[in-house]
């Protein structure tokens, strides 16, 4: 099975996971995605004339056409420029079909084409598909500090990044203000420009899977907070949300470390704690009521210190950033600067000096294009590296400690194929990589850790707006012809 097809594989089993607020615009259709999870996350594609002999219930010619444009759609979206030949050879349809779904594709604004560069090919050229330009999402992640919007493109290209900064912690209606008057800024460029399907909320907190209503977001200090519903009835667009670390693994499943990899686990590491999310057989594992994958809350040390959560000793309160920080001097408002600081005072990476090297000099030019960069494996060191700071050393080695304990939990239950770190976390494997494998290849149940590898998260900052902008296009790639009606953009 070559890449394209293993993306038109994985296209067809990842489910929406984000959780719409409560219909109050009507408009997308009156579906509501985000209750759904597992249905309409794009179907295999069905060729027409099978399925009209076949003439089962709920497979009319309606269905045939809705899935099959979602197919082709989720494959260009997930692939980037793809050429006709290859949607034909990857979805199994004929070619007058794929140039008919195409061709409605165009029509919708979903997807361009274009003749390929010819110079290198030989015989006919088959015409590329890529992601239509106009179609949009808008992407909101509130954090303690600050309120991040971004523009998505069809395709996960953020177009732009607007970091609001607040003084304090924001209050849910505040993050609605700030987002109303951003996205008030760009109402020129978005009318003109493009046509926004909707906004995806990346929130560090619990999300209840149905209406997107914040349960609980301790380090924001909201609870019960109806912020998709607020959003949307201010912005007028369909919102959904889902928590910030199951956005972080959607993203880098269908466009980062993780890209043709359908089991995988997501760790990061940022200022409010750790947060987890997991992919099974290409979807994001919801549970019940959408609150898995909450991996920062593990037990790692039963003499640990209490957590917000009410346990004691959770992978969270074990390995944090701050002492990280302290014990490299470093305050708060230059923790972008962690990663390349903690190498530098790491030595003896052994066989992986070019990626030390790639790492520092992402760093200087800035540290989005150094958390992108930074995807060296973490299983390439020859030589552990150390460091002769001892009381830095001690750190590094308890936090790795825990980290493998939920770690190797993690890997027992799930049995991943990929173990994607982000934030501090992979700043912390970029010097300790040997120590987590060994303590985890030392204690994982034989079957799974085998084949686990670990990784850098390679999408950076870009990361949440792009898993969150997936939310909101999740209905568009459900039913590409139906949401765009609806939506009359
Ligand atoms: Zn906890």
């Amino acid at each position: 099975m070559d890449d394209v097809q293993q993306r038109a594989r994985r296209t067809a089993a990842t489910a929406n996971p984000g959780a719409r607020a409560t219909a109050s615009t009507g408009q997308a259709g009156g579906t509501m995605p985000g209750t759904t999870t597992g249905t309409t996350g794009g179907t295999p594609p069905v060729q027409s004339g099978a399925a009209t002999r076949a003439g089962s219930r709920g497979n009319n010619l309606d269905d045939v056409r809705r899935n099959n444009l979602s197919a082709v759609l989720g494959l260009v979206h997930t692939t980037g420029p793809v050429s006709r030949a290859q949607l034909t050879a990857s979805t199994g349809l004929n070619r007058s079909t794929v140039g008919a779904l195409v061709g409605e594709l165009v029509s919708l604004g979903l997807v361009t084409e274009r003749e390929p560069d010819t110079t290198k090919q030989v015989g006919r050229p088959s015409l590329v598909i890529a992601p239509g330009q106009r179609t949009v999402a808008l992407a909101v992640n509130p954090e303690l500090d600050a309120v991040t919007i971004g523009l998505v493109g069809l395709g996960g290209q953020v177009l732009k990044r607007i970091r609001y900064d607040t003084l304090h912690v924001p209050t849910a209606p505040e993050v609605v203000n700030i987002v109303s008057a951003v996205v008030a800024g760009m109402r020129d460029e978005l009318e003109s420009n493009y046509a926004t399907v909707g906004v995806g909320l990346a929130v560090p907190g619990l999300v209840r899977a149905g209406d997107g209503l914040v349960k609980l977001a301790p380090h924001l200090g909201w609870q019960n907070e109806p912020l998709a519903e607020m959003l949307q009835d201010a912005l007028r667009l369909p919102v959904f949300a889902a928590n910030d670390a199951a956005v972080g693994a959607l993203a880098e499943s269908l466009f980062g470390a993780g890209r043709g990899v359908s089991d995988l686990i997501y760790l990061n590491g940022g200022a409010s704690g750790i947060g987890g999310g997991v992919v099974s057989r290409g979807a994001l594992l919801t549970g019940e009521s959408g609150y898995a994958g909450e991996l920062g809350h593990t037990l790692v040390n039963s003499v640990g210190v209490p957590c917000h959560c009410g346990s004691t000793g959770c992978l969270e309160t074990e390995v944090r950033r701050a002492p990280l920080l302290e014990a490299l001097g470093l305050p708060a408002s230059r923790a972008e600067e962690l990663e390349a600081v903690l190498i530098s005072r790491f030595s003896g990476r052994g066989g992986d000096a070019d990626a030390d090297a790639r790492v520092d000099a992402d760093a200087a030019a800035g540290p989005a294009e150094a958390a992108t960069a930074a995807e060296t494996t973490a299983s390439s060191t020859a030589s552990a590296p150390h460091t002769t700071d001892p009381a830095l050393q001690s750190i590094v080695d308890a936090q790795i400690d825990f980290l493998a304990i939920a770690v190797r939990n993690a890997v027992n239950l799930c049995n991943p194929e990929l173990l994607v770190l982000g934030g501090f976390l992979g700043s912390l494997s970029a010097v300790a990589s040997d120590r987590l494998e060994r303590a985890v290849a030392r204690t994982a149940a034989p079957g799974g850790w085998p084949v686990t590898r670990i990784s850098r998260s390679s999408l950076g900052v870009d990361r949440l707006m792009i898993g969150a902008a997936e939310l909101a296009f999740a209905p568009v790639l459900s039913d590409p012809a139906g949401t765009m009606a609806a939506l009359a953009v």
